[in-house]
């Protein structure tokens, strides 16, 4: 049997070797790595696949959500609203700028912001919400854009686990991850859905003025050349990059479908094990299984992942503690038991291995041993 990783990027590049390397040497013979034809292609086609007016590569996706923030001419204390459940790059970029993180709890199924908690946390200062469409689907986006509209917010998405999700409206459109909000932001690290071999990450908006300014934001704030009216930040996709991206690109839906059918497997597996809670899927969002994370319930979760790494099978907790009760986060608005719902996500979750890759061997002998797992650490 292959080795089991979370995430095998080897296996998945040796299927697409040739198209890689083809392109490498295109880059490589042309000598354009910075802002050359293949970014712009990939730009272009991804511009299409999302069905989105605009594309702004970037450096990665926290420099997305930090230029994201920029673009919208916030003051000092304004503040920001997004979930405490997430990576810590959602929050990070916010407090960096001056603004002020606003945390609110998530949906104790889909892992997404509470809708209900939103308008709760919204005051005179309030400018933005940053839904964070974590692990592959969409946060219910129909409700955060009422809201918005009634509030007169920026709806900035974290769409960096979400690319490719579908949402669709009440009304029957049906819009990407990302293209709904003011502005969307995506991260294109390796491991990410779509995911290049180094660092990469866009902005996605269909607004042509807020376009302008992310373009100027993340070349220096400069407009017009050497001319720069706002201070701004060196963030880029560098054409490599691009490279990787537009042949994955390609692959894109053909990935999710991969990732559906083990989480397809998993759930199978694992629908008879009262300890073990499968994800919900929301009827108004597709997922793209970025992560596959159950809720363990009533076990031991360390002796669980040691019993796991024995058979040597990865198990990895996102996100063991909740921004607000991050050491650096730490605020005298937030304490222990204010967000009770992602307090108990982080001692229960656990991910398994997903990835494009995994095989029926593979997940035969990840299933049974999870459940061999439970077993033993029952408490
Ligand atoms: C990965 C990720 C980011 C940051 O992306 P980088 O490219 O690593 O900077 C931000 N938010 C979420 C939810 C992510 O998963």
């Amino acid at each position: 049997m292959k080795n089991i990783q979370m995430v095998d990027l080897h296996s998945q590049y040796l299927k697409i070797k040739k198209e890689i390397d083809e392109k490498w040497e295109e880059v490589m013979e042309s000598c354009a790595f910075i802002n050359g034809p293949m970014v712009k292609q990939f730009q272009a086609d991804l511009e299409a696949y999302l069905g989105v007016k605009h594309v702004i590569p970037c450096g990665n996706g926290t420099d997305a959500l930090q230029v994201a923030l920029m673009s919208l001419n916030l003051k000092p204390g304004d503040e920001v609203i997004t979930t405490t459940f997430t990576f810590i790059a959602t929050a990070e970029v916010v407090a960096l700028l001056g603004l002020t993180p606003v945390l609110v709890d998530v949906d104790a199924d889909t892992f997404n912001i509470d809708v209900s908690a939103i308008e709760k946390a919204i005051t005179p200062k309030t400018k933005a919400i940053v839904p964070v469409h974590l692990f592959g689907q969409c946060a219910n986006m129909e409700q955060i854009l009422a809201i918005a509209q009634k509030h007169n917010l920026y709806v900035i998405e974290d769409a960096c686990q979400a690319i490719g999700a579908t949402y669709t409206f009440s009304n029957g459109t049906a819009r990407k991850a990302g293209t709904m909000g003011t502005i969307g932001c995506t991260s294109f690290f390796p491991s990410k859905n779509l995911g290049c071999y180094g660092d990469g990450g866009a902005i996605f908006t269909n607004d042509d003025n807020i376009a302008y300014q992310l373009r100027g934001i993340v070349n220096h704030g400069m407009f017009k050349r050497y001319y720069h009216d706002m201070v701004g930040v060196n963030s880029r996709l560098d054409s490599l990059q691009a490279a990787v991206l537009d042949v994955k690109l390609k692959y894109l839906d053909e990935y999710a479908q991969a990732r559906n059918r083990v989480a397809a497997y998993y759930n199978q597996a694992f629908a008879n094990c009262d300890k073990l809670v499968i994800p919900v899927v929301s009827d108004k969002s597709t997922h793209v299984f970025h992560q596959y994370t159950l809720k363990a319930k009533g076990v031991d979760r360390e002796k669980l992942i040691a019993y796991m790494a024995e058979k040597h099978i990865p198990v990895m907790i996102y996100y063991p503690v909740p921004l607000h009760l991050q050491k650096a986060y730490q605020d005298k608005r937030y304490q222990h038991g204010d967000f009770p719902v992602s307090e108990q996500l982080c001692k229960e979750v656990i991910s398994l291995p997903m990835h494009t890759e995994l095989d029926e061997e593979q997940l035969k002998y990840i299933t049974e041993n999870l459940l061999a797992a439970i077993k033993y650490a029952a408490k």
